[in-house]
């Protein structure tokens, strides 16, 4: 028996190809954020607050030290000609991203959407997370499957949509494989 047993808005099944389909990494993954993710958790999760995500973008120029060193080589050798305040960055940091994050929870697990700035200024944050959220590494095929399989079950007009942008991809690189074959003189041809 479980102590505090958690909801089940969606099936364990369907809750598990969620979890793979938001942790892998795969071609289609921007199509699962505007196609899935959204969807399933608007229409059948919790939402339970605001978070805000912090981003610091380390300055390329200073190497992140708020320090420009202008140097001199001769041979293998580096001398340091010049030190001072880097100009393209306040100390080491080149640019800072808030984003505001609307926090789910689906089947005991907590997932998190990118929202409209505006809404968050009505509304206290709850949790600050610091830099990029890191997911658990799963199975790249599993990940994508998932995602074809909640595309199928949540939304079926983009899951044919995306089929058959797939279908024509390939058709069209067939197409021109056989058209570039034909273009050949007769005698050119390998066979
Ligand atoms: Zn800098």
């Amino acid at each position: 028996m479980e102590l505090f047993p958690h909801k089940k808005h969606i099936s364990d099944y369907m809750a598990t190809c969620f979890y793979l389909a938001n942790s892998g990494v795969y071609e289609e993954k921007q199509l699962f954020y505007q196609h899935v993710k959204n969807i399933i958790l608007e229409k059948h999760a919790d939402f339970i607050g605001y978070d805000l995500q912090i981003i610091e973008h380390k300055c390329w120029s200073c190497g992140g030290t708020g320090v420009w060193k202008k140097y001199w080589y001769e041979g293998n050798a580096r001398y340091l000609l010049k030190e001072e305040k880097c100009w393209n960055c306040k100390n080491g940091i080149y640019q800072i991203k808030k984003i505001s994050l609307k926090r789910y929870i689906l089947n005991g697990s907590v997932y998190h959407i990118p929202c409209d700035e505006s809404m968050i200024d009505k509304e206290p944050v709850q949790n600050i997370i610091q830099g990029i959220v890191k997911h658990d590494v799963v199975d790249l095929k599993e990940a994508f499957e998932s995602f074809l399989i909640l595309l199928w079950v949540y939304n079926r007009t983009e899951f044919y949509y995306h089929v058959k942008n797939v279908l024509k991809s390939k058709i069209q690189g067939i197409a021109e494989f056989v058209q570039n074959l034909m273009s050949r003189k007769n005698n050119d041809l390998p066979f």
